[in-house]
């Protein structure tokens, strides 16, 4: 069903790895149910700020949060169980287990009778484990890979692995969708699946935060763009407005 998509926002989130300073002071708000760009050269900061908005790295400075509640201090299953699912800009599946059981894994995450309903088997946990097998073969074919759910993941073409990793991250029913570079290595075809793909995720329901390098897609779905250059953010605003705008052409569009 359709459920109430999040909104995240950052106020002065700085993060320093030593001396260098990789994000500084970034104030962004992703409005609910909007499909929002994360662009800027390589090392502008892109993955800093995903991973510190889904709690692998901590903040130097600054907050952030989901819906208005302050996410410092929480760990990354914390807030992966508040709503904010992601996608790593290397793939990371489990090559050994089936493209279902891959899927799997993200529905495990919400679901409630643990190891004493495993070890007894309880109508509970047996309802539920049938519902969840329900649920990932639903994503499978949600992203097209249905055919494929009981062969090893690692036997996947590197596209279809990419989209298996989005539905493992939908599995959990995130209500922010973090994509880090989801293009990457795609071919052109792909890439026009995957513009497709990421608004049938914003029609769901969910926000969705893009990190991409390809214009042209970011300039098709979305709908706010903020650049990042050398960790700062230098502008926040439609494609349209982006893309005219002298400093964003002089860092990222090559002048
Ligand atoms: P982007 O994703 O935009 O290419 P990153 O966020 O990966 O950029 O990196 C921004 C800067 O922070 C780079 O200079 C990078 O080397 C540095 N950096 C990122 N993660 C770490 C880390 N865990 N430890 C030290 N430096 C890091
Ligand atoms: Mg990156």
């Amino acid at each position: 069903g359709v459920r109430a998509p999040a909104e995240l926002a950052t106020e002065g989130l700085t993060v320093r790895f030593g001396g260098l300073t990789a994000l500084s002071e970034a104030s962004v708000r992703i409005k609910p149910g909007e499909i929002h760009a994360l662009i800027g050269p390589n090392g502008a900061g892109k993955s800093t700020f995903v991973n510190t908005i889904s709690g692998f790295y901590s903040p130097t400075d600054g907050s952030f949060s989901l819906d208005g509640l302050p996410l410092a201090g929480h760990k990354p299953h914390q807030i992966a169980r508040l709503g904010l699912g992601r996608t790593f800009q290397n793939t990371e599946l489990f090559g050994e287990l089936s493209v279902l059981e891959n899927v799997m894994v993200g529905v495990e995450q919400r679901r409630h009778y643990g190891l004493p309903g495993a070890l007894l088997r309880t109508p509970g946990f047996r309802r539920e484990e049938v519902a969840c097998r329900r649920a990932a073969i639903g994503l499978l074919a949600f992203v097209g890979l249905a055919e494929y759910a009981n062969e090893a993941a690692r036997f996947l073409p590197f596209g279809h692995q990419r989209r298996l990793e989005i539905a493992r991250a939908l599995a959990a029913r995130p209500r922010l969708l973090l994509l880090d570079e989801p293009a990457a290595g795609l071919t052109t075809h792909e890439i026009d699946e995957l513009e497709d793909m990421i608004r049938k995720i914003a029609a769901l329901g969910v926000s969705v935060l893009l990190i991409e390098h390809h214009v042209d897609l970011i300039m098709a779905v979305a709908d706010t763009v903020t650049v990042l250059d050398y960790g700062q953010i230098i502008a926040s605003a439609s494609p349209a407005v982006v893309q005219a705008d002298p400093r964003v052409i002089e860092a990222y569009f090559g002048g």
